[in-house]
């Protein structure tokens, strides 16, 4: 296993692989059954790993929604926010590192793809780098669609730079709004009100892109809070996707046993399975939020979304692009209640292993927590920008 950012390490695993594999756990963040080498560092120059994209054969293969294919590029990495559900924190330490403007737009230039999603855990936290990553994609006259993810704060705080995107071909947003009352983001530390998120979602449909969100179900939802759920959903023009609150190891949620866990059989941590105790009972809870997700998909992919798409899939399947028109098509196959309650039926192969004990209290203190300790100074960053 590694442990951190592969990238810079998979090199010298390879080469110390070829030559002695019982010295393999000596190298940084790499553990294997003889032991476990020092912590992993964070990559400092972001522009020395380019992918090596002329190694996969199936480039055409990668899509999201309707940018079909895309291609994943990389503006900048990690994030000082803290959600209390969320990995990307833990893993990069709440650091927040950008790669140089011209090198993106370098990289944009060589690519195929007529799309690409910008992978970034939230876009355009610092605006000076997001207006001078676009001003060198405006000189080199690239013209790509893009996809970005980002917070309500970040989008109200820089709309100047969203307009700007938008300009240059910013087709798809995805704002994370994660509940739809203050209750519920508090309890993700979301660190962000109820209002600030629907008007952060007023702007970007002001921008006429195609914008989506997603909603945290909570295990303690009821038949009610679905419904309200729904009913918020289907009075906006969003597209909202709906996933469960899944305590991932790794976690503060997990780490910290803020709530027991109802199975720890792996494969069930997939955000599209209860794997804490529900307060309705499991088929029931499955019922209704399968009634939700149909209602929502339904909402974009129902016969007036194919309408509106037809030009669009008729394009794509003209290019022999078919991934976005399966996709249109899967839904019940996928979502099932009866499935999904007879996944908790299986055998269990692997169950994950619980938190260490030193974290029974049920408090956790970052400087222990992150997986690479971060410096003072990029901790100060988060907390200012989070502030
Ligand atoms: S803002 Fe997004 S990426 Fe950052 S901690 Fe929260 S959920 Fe994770």
């Amino acid at each position: 296993m590694v442990k951190g950012e592969g990238e810079e390490i998979v090199p010298s695993l390879l080469f110390a692989a070829a030559d002695d594999r019982k010295s393999l756990h000596t190298l940084p963040g790499v553990v294997t059954l003889n032991g476990e080498g020092p912590s992993p560092d964070l990559i400092h120059d972001l522009d020395r790993i380019a992918p090596a994209r002329d190694l996969l054969p199936k480039r055409r293969k990668y899509f999201i929604g309707s940018l079909d294919p895309s291609a994943s590029v990389e503006f900048t990495r990690g994030c000082p926010w803290d959600c209390n559900f969320c990995g990307a924190w833990v893993f990069y330490g709440r650091s927040y590192r950008k790669r140089n403007p011209r090198a993106i737009a370098e990289e944009l230039m060589c690519l195929k793809e007529p799309n690409v999603f910008v992978v970034d855990d939230v876009a355009f936290i610092d605006p000076d780098h997001g207006f001078e990553v676009g001003r060198e994609v405006e000189k080199r006259g690239i013209k790509k669609q893009f996809y970005l993810e980002t917070r309500s704060d970040v989008l109200l705080r820089n709309k100047e730079l969203f307009r700007y995107w938008k300009r240059l071909g910013l087709a798809y947003l995805f704002v994370g709004i994660e509940a739809i009352d203050d209750e519920g983001l508090k309890l993700f530390r979301k660190r962000v009100s109820i209002g600030r998120s629907f008007e952060a979602l007023e702007f970007a449909r002001s921008l006429d892109l195609v914008v989506a969100t997603n909603i945290i179900a909570d295990s303690d939802w009821d038949e009610k809070r679905f419904r309200a759920v729904r009913e918020w959903a289907l009075s906006v023009p969003e597209v909202v996707n709906v996933s469960i609150n899944t305590p991932h190891p790794g976690t503060e949620t997990f780490s910290s046993h803020a709530q027991p866990l109802a199975t720890r059989d792996y494969r069930l941590f997939d955000i599209q399975h209860a794997v804490l105790p529900t307060k309705m009972d499991l088929k029931h809870f499955y019922e209704e939020l399968v009634k939700t997700q149909q209602i929502l998909s339904m909402k974009h992919l129902g016969f007036g979304m194919l309408r509106q798409t037809a030009g669009l899939t008729a394009r794509l399947l003209l290019k022999g692009q078919t991934d976005f028109v399966r996709m249109l098509f899967k839904f019940n196959s996928v979502f099932n209640p009866e499935r999904l309650c007879m996944d908790h039926q299986r055998p269990v192969k692997y169950e994950l292993r619980l938190p260490e004990k030193e974290t029974d209290e049920k408090k956790i203190d970052p400087k222990t927590f992150f997986l690479r300790q971060t410096d003072p100074a990029s901790e100060r960053a988060g907390s200012d920008l989070s502030a």
